[in-house]
């Protein structure tokens, strides 16, 4: 059986950050990355923009160049599936068979995106790796015109890069307005207008029925008839080895504390499969965001080092639909009210701040587009419990 010292599961930013906190503090012995992705570790957040607009190519967005593993000491193991753990044995198991031992274990499975409900739903593109990516944009090569079912970020942007190469684009969601249900409808109104500077449509109020080759159905009675189709409908955390081996879940995510242990022993977790139990907050907070998993990479490197680490920092992401890039920085579990502030001058689409507050006026997020005086304010007043400037 291979031994490590430290075996790390996945390859995206929690993984390799795992490593580097770990070789950082002095942690010694073979690490070895294992992931079932066919490449070396790439960064995702281009998938949705430069890649698909092909502004970028593959070979672009490595998320560290080799010379990096190769200083670290840190060997990369692809194309490999593991499938079972045994925390007892200190050991897991890959789709091959073979047995690999660890000291110490990183789980940054990261997530899968969720599947679409709906009679045809297995037969539309999904966008999550790097080879979801390259087939996204070769079927976009051949397309006049696209559907992205779901208004999240990662349907937004796909969407604006579609739109970006010409293909007529529509995206259909339930909700009113883009992203409202989760940040508002001052949020919506600004994502929507969004939208519409990028080239996209938004049909707002419309849930799919059914898609089969060529059409997408809604339950309005519509039918779009559309060359391609692409669902954006959440993602779904990969923590199955966890859960068959035992380990805490909370809503289909490992729960980590501030260390990013799980409840077994030796078995640390980051990133989107987790949810980690943030200092500042208090609380377990899950994320869906590469800075965080980059964060929370790090902490368990440096845990399974044996020096002290604790995730505290306010979560946060950047998204870019067409040219436009909007911030966030929020504890991400929900707000009594919002503020929204346009500064009197600008209108939907252009620069604004939307404050989100508890109950108590105290700030719990900030959403910004070329406000980042706000922005930068925002981290400091969240992580200490101030209220908004408004
Ligand atoms: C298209 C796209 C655009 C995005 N844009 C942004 C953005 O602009 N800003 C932002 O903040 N966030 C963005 N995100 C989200 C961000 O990429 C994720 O939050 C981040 O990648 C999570 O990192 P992770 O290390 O937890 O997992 P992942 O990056 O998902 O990596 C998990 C890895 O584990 C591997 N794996 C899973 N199970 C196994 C197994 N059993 N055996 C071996 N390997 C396994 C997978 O193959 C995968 O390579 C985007 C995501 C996508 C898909």
């Amino acid at each position: 059986m291979r031994e490590t010292d430290l075996l790390i599961i996945g390859s995206g930013p929690a993984a390799v950050s795992a490593a580097q906190g770990y070789r950082d503090n002095d942690g010694r012995g073979r690490v070895l990355l294992v992931t079932a992705d066919a490449h070396a570790p790439y960064m995702r957040p281009p998938l949705s923009k430069d890649l698909l607009q092909g502004e970028s190519g593959p070979g672009e967005i490595d998320l560290q160049p080799q010379e990096w593993f190769d200083d670290h000491d840190v060997e990369v193991l692809t194309d490999t599936e593991v499938t079972a753990l045994d925390p007892d044995g200190h050991r897991v198991t890959t789709a091959d068979g073979s047995d690999i031992g660890y000291r110490h274990l990183v789980l940054a499975t990261g997530a899968s995106p969720s599947p679409l409900p709906v009679p045809g739903g297995d037969t539309v593109l999904t966008l999550r790796s790097l080879a979801d990516a390259l087939a996204l944009r070769d079927a976009a090569d051949g397309a006049a015109s696209a559907v992205v079912i779901g208004a999240g970020f990662i349907g937004c942007e796909a969407a604006a890069s579609l739109a970006a190469r010409g293909v007529s684009t529509t995206v259909v969601a339930p909700e009113p307005a883009p992203q409202s249900t989760r940040l508002g409808s001052d949020a919506g109104s600004h994502f929507a207008a969004l939208l519409e500077q990028a080239g996209v449509r938004y049909s707002a109020g419309a849930q799919v029925e059914s898609v089969s080759e060529g059409s997408v159905r809604l339950d309005s009675g519509v039918t779009i008839d559309v060359d391609l189709v692409v669902a954006a409908v959440g993602i779904t955390p990969n923590s199955g080895l966890a859960a068959d081996a035992g380990i805490t879940l909370d809503d289909g995510r490992i729960v980590v504390d501030s260390s990013m242990r799980t409840s077994a022993p030796d078995v640390f977790a980051a990133g989107d499969v987790a949810t980690a139990f943030n200092d500042t907050a208090g609380r377990h907070i899950p994320t869906e965001h590469w800075q965080d998993a980059d964060d929370q990479g790090a902490v368990a490197g440096t845990a399974a080092a044996g020096v002290r680490a604790q995730w505290d920092s306010v979560p946060g992401f950047w998204t870019t639909i067409g040219d436009r890039t909007v911030k966030y920085a929020a504890w991400g579990d929900g707000y009594d009210r919002t503020h929204h502030s346009d500064h009197g001058t600008d209108g939907p689409g252009e620069s604004f701040t939307i404050w989100y507050l508890d109950s108590d006026g105290v700030t719990v997020g900030a959403l910004t587009l070329d406000r980042d005086e706000d922005y930068e304010a925002a981290t400091s007043l969240i992580e200490e419990g101030k209220p908004a400037p408004i």
